[in-house]
């Protein structure tokens, strides 16, 4: 049997007659610039993801970029953040001049470690010269990151907070109030903005790149259309120095036909996730843990698996075994960031971060697209189990 890691063309079948003809009204107006489609598709994240406000930009890496711009960070700036992620979280920062300092990651959600990042901060506090001026958590694989000590250190000592949520909208953050009472907020919601992507693979994916910046801050938001126009304001008058960094019309039209969608979609990943999760559940298989308790629920939909990661020792052999059964695997992510060729000047290669070294040695993503036929994801569990108890 052959399964591969994602099917697109499967999920373009459903949905083709609907994105024929959003793209089709789309080109008898020739609008192709912002208009209409974006600024429906900007209030339908905002609302989404219980923002105020959303800005569509050209890629979840301009979404990471233009946000640190908004907030002013630039050279001699240090903005924390994790070694286990794709390569733009850490990107974006050192594009601008400014310094990524590492922090390690939780083992069990692979998300920066609140417990190390309340370290790092007190020893950068007490070395004095204080550069840091944000936090750039990642809601890695779908679930989110720990916002709550987040938030409260980025108080503590003044930090503004931009959310990684490219892989993860829609996942949720159970939030507890100061009565005790706990309020669910969505990825992006929680920091002064969130980033999500489009790229093809994320959950909701377009019809190549895209992104999104959403915030709840209406100074943020005017500052974020601006740069997105190369800062002009009025046009052709330019106070500040942005980029071309807009979300194409046509993407937005086929984002605002999948985005009916996607709430169907995420429950089908999560049902993927809970049938992995029983046939999986065999020594030498850590299958990937759903943190926020949510009633009786075993998998709480607060994990919207964007990917389903699982973590075995000889990972690359088992890997192996599942190429040859014909079934697509990938790693997230072989290198951590802070071994990185490119950021060998941060001279971090030497620190210890074992829990990204691990994760990067041991984990394998397995298929979880919402399409994915029942027998497909037996056969690839049975594989799996295989592999990892045959020696
Ligand atoms: C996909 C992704 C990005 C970048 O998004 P693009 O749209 O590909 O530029 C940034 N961070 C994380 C964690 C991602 O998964």
């Amino acid at each position: 049997m052959h399964v591969p890691l994602l099917d697109l063309k499967a999920q373009y079948q459903a949905i083709k007659d609907e994105i024929h003809a959003a793209l089709d009204k789309l080109l008898e107006s020739q609008q192709f610039i912002l208009g209409p489609n974006v600024e429906e598709l900007e209030a339908k994240i905002a609302a989404y993801s219980g923002c105020r406000f959303g800005v569509g930009v050209s890629s979840g890496t301009d979404a990471l970029l233009i946000s640190l711009m908004a907030l002013d960070i630039g050279p001699g700036d240090q903005v924390v953040t994790t070694p286990y992620s794709f390569f733009a979280t850490a990107g974006a920062i050192a594009r601008l001049g400014a310094t990524p300092v590492f922090v390690d990651i939780d083992p069990v959600t692979y998300n920066i470690d609140p417990e190390k990042l309340a370290q790092v901060l007190a020893h950068l506090r007490r070395q004095g010269d204080w550069r840091v001026k944000a936090i750039l958590p990642v809601h890695l694989f779908g679930q989110c990151a720990d916002m709550q000590p987040i938030m409260t250190l980025a108080q503590d000592y003044g930090l503004k907070v931009i959310e990684d949520a490219a892989q993860a909208i829609g996942a949720e953050y159970p939030w507890r109030q100061s009565d005790g009472s706990i309020i669910v907020k969505r990825a992006g919601s929680m920091g002064d903005t969130g980033c999500f992507s489009f790229f093809p693979s994320k959950n909701l994916g377009g019809l190549g790149d895209g992104g999104m910046v959403v915030t709840n801050d209406p100074e943020l938001y005017e500052k974020l259309k601006i740069l997105r126009v190369h800062g002009s304001q009025p046009k052709y008058y330019h106070k500040i120095i942005g980029g071309n960094f807009r979300l194409d019309a046509i993407q937005a039209a086929a984002l605002l036909v999948k985005l009916t969608y996607l709430n169907g979609w995420t429950a089908g990943r999560q049902a993927n996730a809970r049938r992995y999760n029983e046939l999986l559940s065999e020594p030498g298989i850590g299958t990937p843990k759903a943190v926020y308790p949510h009633g009786d629920d075993p998998i709480p939909h607060y994990h919207i698996y964007n990917q389903y990661v699982i973590r075995v020792e000889r990972r690359d052999e088992i890997r192996a075994g599942l190429t040859e059964a014909g079934i697509g695997t990938e790693i997230y992510y072989p290198v951590p960031l802070h071994r990185q060729e490119c950021f060998a000047y941060l001279g971090d290669q030497d620190k210890d971060f074992p829990e990204a070294d691990r994760a990067a040695a041991t984990t394998l993503a397995l298929p979880i697209y919402p399409e994915l036929p029942a027998e497909a994801l037996e056969y690839v569990a049975q594989a799996v189990i295989e592999a990892v108890t045959e020696r």
